[in-house]
């Protein structure tokens, strides 16, 4: 299997790499913030307790992630792998990965970085709201609020993924394609 987890700050183009990787590698693709506001659509209690924490910027708690990609991997076995997109986004959430995918005797091939800057990514996440109607892209304080969790929470699970020889990182300012280059490169490298 090829397992990768797919980094980097909200609007850094993750979901679109994804989708490119899914069609190139057969690779199936798990993204929490997906999950998440597929659970909200359905009015779950997982989805109703998500819906304000997400609204105001903020992460849901790992225990909710964790054991929504538990039932995924669980549910969707003997695949060509997975691309993590969105998780893990503290390092509570990489080492909770790291043991799900050992007890399956699978493991993490890399974690493949999209670099962005803050002004960047503030422009595109708002340009977005306005296509996507989703309402944590509207505003531009629950943005910075959620580029602040990123920096506080998020961006030590690189160094997670470093210990492990396991990170590299791609310019995400470029065409799609360009991005798409540079993150193949890397996996026909591994
Ligand atoms: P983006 O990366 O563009 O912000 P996502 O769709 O990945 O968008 O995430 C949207 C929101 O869902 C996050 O701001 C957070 O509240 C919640 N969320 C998604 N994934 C996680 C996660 N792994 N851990 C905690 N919260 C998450």
């Amino acid at each position: 299997m090829l397992n990768l987890v797919l980094f980097g700050p909200p609007g850094a183009g993750k979901g679109t790499q994804s989708q490119y990787l899914v069609e190139k590698y057969g690779l199936m693709q798990l993204s929490t913030g997906d999950m998440l506001r597929g659970e909200i659509a359905q009015g779950t209690p997982l989805g109703l307790e998500a819906k304000l924490l997400m609204a105001e910027g903020k992460l849901v708690p790992d225990a909710v992630v964790i054991g929504m990609i538990s039932n995924k991997l669980d549910a969707n076995k003997g695949g060509a792998g997975f691309i993590f997109d969105g998780f893990p986004r503290t390092v509570a959430q990489a080492e909770a990965l790291d043991e799900l995918v050992k007890s399956k005797n699978e493991a993490i091939a890399a974690m493949i970085a999209l670099e962005v800057n803050e002004e960047e990514l503030e422009r595109r996440l708002l340009e977005r709201g306005k296509a996507s109607g989703r309402p944590d892209d509207a505003n531009p304080e629950v943005i910075r609020r959620r580029i602040k969790e990123y920096n506080d929470k998020t961006a030590p699970v690189a160094e997670f993924y470093r210990n492990q020889n396991k990170f590299s990182s791609v310019n995400g300012i470029g065409s799609k394609e360009e991005i798409l280059n540079s993150v193949v490169a890397i996996i026909d490298s591994l």
